[in-house]
């Protein structure tokens, strides 16, 4: 993250809007305040899928949660599309915790095989 979004820019105003507490995982920034590189600034609908550099579609996320999230679109749905709007906000972060914490749990998986191996180097 380039050092102009932060103090006073978008990003910033995030973090404070949403208490600098991860909104996916609901990990507590300010307890880890030192790692300054865990802030993200995620976008809720992805950059690539079209989301806006908006307070509406900016949610504080920590590093690991922005980085599993990736390019998953919560506006996406079997029925078509659910845009973002404030009234639907906390039912599409719903749906990108649902798949974070699936990805989480095939990272951790190959995060285990990773471990063994290293144990035998
Ligand atoms: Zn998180």
């Amino acid at each position: 993250m380039a050092k102009k979004d932060w103090r006073g820019g978008i990003d910033w105003e995030v973090f404070v809007r949403d208490g600098y507490r991860c909104v996916y995982c609901g990990l507590d920034l300010i307890a880890h305040g030192d790692r300054w590189d865990l802030f993200a600034a995620d976008h809720l609908v992805p950059k690539s899928k079209r989301g806006a550099d908006s307070l509406l579609n900016l949610v504080t996320a920590c590093l690991g949660c922005n980085r599993l999230k990736s390019g998953f679109d919560p506006e996406k749905t079997k029925d078509g599309i659910d845009a973002l709007t404030e009234e639907s906000k906390s039912r599409l972060i719903e749906r990108a915790k649902v798949h974070i914490e699936s990805e989480r749990r095939k990272w951790a998986a190959d995060a285990q095989s990773m471990l063994k191996e290293a144990k035998r180097l």
